[in-house]
């Protein structure tokens, strides 16, 4: 359905000096497939994104859309547009026209097709959405994850052959994520072909046939979410999907800002779409710090992780100079209290002390 070949793009800055953004691209996706496109920021992907959409211009190569090069010079936009939906990360909606008018235009505006048909294809696709009901509201009343579920319907209503997502999540609330999340994996049941640039691994896991990770402007590496997540090739590649995410504190005294600590604590969890973990964690510390460890044992260095794609949590109390697990001498209250809160402790000495590390 696409073959992209030796893409290039390098943009001039204003004082002269180029960037090559995007260096030798290749690769080829076949109806029916989602690909998802991970990797660091500033390695093109939304370049390469908007390339195959022609909102950019590249410098070379070729992008064959149904055996036809688009980036050969007279080839018809619009018909580009028809076949290769796209979906930005800022909605890009037009806030003057109702959600129905939003959805309605390309096919009656552009393509002018009958109004009364367009009205009701566009109000099944509202439904699809789950978002008839707004049908008449401005986008201005809606939040972000309903902006977003009209921004999709809008791009189905040209019947396209592919819909290009560039980080549909990433300007939400995270409350938002998942709502827009379901409404394109719903579209994946259904066959649609999709290329979606995203940082939500664990959705890019289950959703995708391939994964692409994207470095210096290469494909660095593809393969299905498995060969990539699973059993990475490459060393980049695998630093970039084993990457956890964590917070650490180096408690030095009773002195402590346990206050701030908290609030980090509780930012962290919200940051990273497991604020239901957040009063757990807290009193986690509390239970540690003050009743097992007795706010006697420091230096003490509290670290929380979260790596998305095995979803898990943890807690790690780094006691130094401590040669037994400070569980051994624990009251049974605070011990039981532990095991409710956590699905595994693991007790284990280190070269500088005792860690505790909690499974949440
Ligand atoms: P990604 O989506 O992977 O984060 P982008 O494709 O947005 O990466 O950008 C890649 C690089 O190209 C970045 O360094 C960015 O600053 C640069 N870039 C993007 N658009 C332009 C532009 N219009 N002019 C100059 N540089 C740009
Ligand atoms: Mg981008």
């Amino acid at each position: 359905m696409i073959t992209i070949s030796h893409l290039s793009k390098t943009y001039v800055n204003p004082d002269g000096s180029t960037l090559q953004v995007l260096k030798d691209v290749n690769c080829e996706i076949k109806p029916g497939e989602v690909i998802s496109i991970i990797g660091p920021s500033g390695t093109g992907k939304s370049t390469l994104l908007r390339s195959m959409n022609l909102l950019d211009l590249p410098t070379g190569g070729s992008i064959l859309v149904d055996g036809e090069d688009i980036l050969q010079k007279g080839y018809p936009i619009h018909k580009m547009r028809q076949k290769v939906g796209m979906v930005f990360q800022n909605f890009n909606l037009f806030e003057h026209m109702t959600v129905l008018e939003n959805v309605m235009y390309a096919p009656y505006v552009l393509r002018k097709e009958p109004k009364e048909q367009v009205r009701e294809e566009s109000m099944a696709l509202l439904r699809k959405v789950e978002l008839a009901e707004k049908a008449d509201v401005y986008p201005s009343s809606l939040s972000g994850g309903q902006k977003q579920r009209v921004a999709i319907a809008r791009a189905l209503a040209m019947k396209p052959e592919v819909i290009l997502f560039d980080e549909p999540t990433s300007a939400l609330d995270p409350t938002m994520v998942g709502e827009v999340l379901s409404v394109i994996r719903h579209l994946a049941k259904e066959g649609m072909t999709m290329i979606i640039v995203t940082h939500e691994m664990k959705f890019a896991y289950d959703v995708s046939t391939r994964i692409f990770f994207m470095n210096e402007g290469i494909i660095y590496e593809e393969g299905t979410p498995k060969q990539i997540f699973d059993h990475p090739r490459r060393s980049a590649t695998k630093a970039f999907v084993q990457r956890i995410r964590k917070a650490v504190f180096e408690v030095g005294s009773r002195d402590f800002d346990f206050l701030d600590m908290d609030s980090q604590i509780r930012q962290f969890c919200n940051k990273y779409n497991i604020g239901d973990k957040a009063d757990k964690a807290l009193r986690l510390c509390r239970l540690m710090i003050r009743d097992i460890l007795g706010g006697a044992h420091f230096p003490l260095t509290v670290r929380i992780t979260y790596s998305e794609l095995s979803d898990q949590t943890a807690m790690d109390f780094m006691v130094e100079n401590l040669e037994t697990s400070p569980l051994a001498s624990a009251s049974p209250e605070s011990l039981d209290e532990l095991r409710s809160l956590c699905r595994e402790i693991i007790e284990e000495p280190t070269s500088r002390g005792f860690r505790v590390k909690l499974l949440l």
